[in-house]
């Protein structure tokens, strides 16, 4: 249906120069009120396209006169509310939510790069990621050096891989899937001395325990798919921004300052500076490629954002009273996770998570490869699938799973073995999570 819009749309990053975002949290209750049924409430707006008054009012919102909805490939107050939210929650100034975590992650990467650039990356980050850098990236003729942030001297080693044609530096707040950590402040503080953005896949670590754009961060991606989401049932991506990031002083992007022939000559770092990399990714890249997230996606992911401090609490004491488990467990040989004091992360652990993080980590297992997935497939109350930070626990073997398409050094590069099993602890009661975890390590 094409729903008639009135002019209780607040401005959004397709108006740029309009009001600031706001970056309060809003509830049900305090929503604007439907302009038909006066409902105080965030309505599913499952509708393609919206209802202009008249010829002259629909030509001021294509030409950014006025802000109001065009098509939902573009805007959605439905999803403008779940952008508002994580806004609110990441101290950004604008987000932009799209499909899925990998669409946010490949639309950073659009945005920021041309054929011929260059990134760095982490190489402890989701499989995915991995290979859509590692192989994906190279046909856009976008090559990507990896760096191997447990190794000594970490800020450093980014630092003499960024080149003249450097356009961004990736890492994760919380890597997967062995949940080692990496000098944030530090990595942002070297990537400014030389005009680069740093992007933070925050997926991990969640709004609620650690956020990126207060530690200098440019860019937050979050898979809205795990926490976020929580519940398994839709996927979503968002990216986040404080409109920091000296876009012309940098002199990398020019495409971000100079005026845009396909968009009313628009100049994305003067006319937007608040968010200009969000309305860039609105403006051009949504525009153009389409990876749009649905309406009814953004309404769960609202449904279940209400309760993200509450389960990742949750997740966090579990993981907990998991961890210390799993230590002295005679069929764990190793667990990685950065809450234990001979963790190599362990420092930076007490400095950026004060109130826990990690419920997603990794255990060796004794017997090798055949042990871990002999454990994998003794669980009963852990699900067996590729997904993590649900309610319920989870588990998987990466290495002939999420990891899969890297070759066996790329693994061992990335602290995966054969042995390696991630885990993603839930919010059941921990006394039947431990026992599951109890009697499939003892069928090894
Ligand atoms: N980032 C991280 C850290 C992930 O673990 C994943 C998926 O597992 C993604 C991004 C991709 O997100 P999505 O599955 O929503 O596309």
């Amino acid at each position: 249906m094409g729903f008639r819009e009135e002019t209780n749309i607040p401005a959004g990053p397709l108006n740029p120069k309009g009001e600031r975002f706001e970056t309060v949290m809003l509830h049900a209750g305090q929503e604007r009120p439907d302009p038909v049924t006066g409902a105080r409430a965030t309505p599913v707006y499952l509708t393609t396209s919206f209802v202009f008054d008249d010829c002259d009012a629909a030509a001021d919102v294509f030409a950014l006169r006025k802000p109001g909805n065009i098509y939902s490939r573009l805007t959605n107050p439905t999803t403008d509310a779940l952008e508002r939210r994580i806004a609110a929650l990441e101290g950004a100034t604008a987000a932009i939510a799209v499909a899925s975590g990998a669409a946010a992650i490949a639309y950073t990467v659009e945005n920021l790069c041309r054929a011929g650039d260059h990134i760095v990356s982490s190489n402890t980050i989701y499989g995915g990621t991995f290979n859509y850098f590692e192989h994906t990236l190279k046909s856009h003729a976008v090559d990507c050096t990896f760096i191997d942030p447990t190794r000594p001297g970490t800020v450093g080693n980014f630092e003499d891989a960024i080149r003249e044609n450097t356009k961004m530096v990736f890492i994760e707040t919380i890597g997967n899937p062995n949940a080692n950590l990496i000098d944030i402040d530090a990595l942002a503080e070297m990537c400014h001395s030389h005009g680069v953005p740093l992007v933070v896949d925050n997926t991990f670590a969640t709004p609620y325990l650690f956020r990126p754009l207060d530690h200098g961060a440019d860019l937050v991606i979050e898979s809205a798919t795990k926490f976020i989401g929580g519940h398994g049932i839709v996927l979503g991506g968002v990216i986040a921004e404080n409109g920091r990031f000296d876009w012309e002083g940098s002199g990398r992007f020019p495409w971000m300052v100079e005026a845009d022939p396909s968009y009313h000559g628009i100049s994305f770092a003067k006319d937007a500076p608040d968010c200009p990399f969000c309305t860039r990714v609105r403006a051009i890249i949504l525009r153009d490629m389409g990876a749009c997230i649905s309406p009814v996606n953004s309404f769960a992911l609202m449904q279940s954002l209400e309760t993200l401090s509450l389960r990742v609490e949750r997740h966090v004491y579990n993981m907990q009273r998991v961890v210390e488990f799993l230590e002295g467990h005679p069929k764990v040989e190793r667990v990685n996770h950065p809450m234990l004091p001979d963790n190599p992360d362990h420092a930076l652990y007490e400095r950026y998570f004060p109130s826990g993080a990690g419920s997603i980590f990794t255990i060796e297992t004794v017997g090798g490869r055949e042990g871990a997935k002999r454990f994998a497939d003794s669980v009963r109350l852990f699900s067996l699938l590729a997904n993590v930070a649900d309610m319920k626990s989870l588990v998987i073997h990466p290495a002939s799973t999420t990891h899969s398409q890297m070759t066996e050094e790329e693994l061992l590069a990335s602290g995966i073995k054969p042995s390696t099993i991630r885990l993603s602890i839930g919010c059941e009661n921990v006394e039947d999570i431990i026992a599951d975890l109890d009697q499939a390590l003892n069928k090894i």
